[in-house]
């Protein structure tokens, strides 16, 4: 493992998973959730990676093993939104310290990349642009909503910001939030461009004209573009 990339593709990626309630939710529904949130619940995650390397030449069985954790207790810490440069820096050294201390303190050892999944009460609108990653340590914050209904929705951000530890890059406006052309589109040559049928993962929405767009409902309706491909090493002979 060095410093560009977890990996290769030659050998499965290990993918820990940690649950934890986001700060200050107390739903008691959001806490039965957490508690019986099971391993299934992310095999569709594990299964992309077969079926997009498969796409890209890469013929491999598992290329993405996931662990599920038990809940950690402790809350990472918080970085505002109109963060400067050295604030982000000095967040992401706390997080990464904060990562490592929350993985230790519960049972398994931490894959490649550990990814925290922060359950916050059901409903409301999805939590994307407030889900981060650092490349530097594998480590994945994915903001997500505590109910069955939204679990393909969280898998997209897991999967969005998996990527984003391996290497990837945002493909979409960060201010607007229009996918970039041709980078953001999972199918750049279709004729006519618009509507896509589906969302580059790093887009991580579904263009329908050169101004509107629309979420994917679950990963299915995902792919992972080639300049994605590129920067995680799909690509590699
Ligand atoms: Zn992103």
């Amino acid at each position: 493992m060095d410093n560009s990339r977890a990996t290769d593709w030659e050998r499965p990626l290990y993918v820990s998973i940690y649950p934890l309630l986001a700060a200050g939710n107390n739903n008691a529904g959001s806490l039965r959730f957490v508690q019986q949130l099971k391993p299934r619940t992310f095999k569709p995650v594990e299964q992309y990676f077969v079926r997009e390397l498969k796409r890209y030449g890469k013929n491999l069985e598992q290329p993405v093993v996931i662990t599920l954790h038990s809940v950690v207790q402790s809350q990472p810490p918080v970085l505002e939104n109109a963060a400067g440069r050295l604030a982000v820096g000095i967040w992401s050294l706390k997080m990464r310290y904060w990562a490592w201390r929350a993985a230790g303190s519960v049972e398994g050892v931490a894959g490649d990349v550990r990814i925290f999944v922060s359950y916050h009460p059901a409903g409301g609108q999805d939590l994307l642009e407030r889900s981060t990653a650092l490349r530097k340590g594998y480590i994945g914050l994915v903001n997500a909503r505590a109910s069955r209904s939204s679990n393909a929705k969280n898998n997209i951000i897991i999967v969005h910001e998996l990527l984003h530890t391996l290497g990837a890059s945002d493909k979409y406006n960060l201010s607007s939030g229009q996918p970039l052309v041709p980078q953001g589109l999972a199918d750049p040559q279709r004729k006519p461009l618009y509507p896509q049928k589906v969302a580059e993962i790093m887009a991580a929405q579904i263009p329908l004209s050169s101004s509107r767009w629309r979420s994917p409902a679950n990963i299915g309706q995902t792919m992972v573009g080639s300049e994605t491909a590129a920067e995680v090493g799909f690509l590699y002979d």
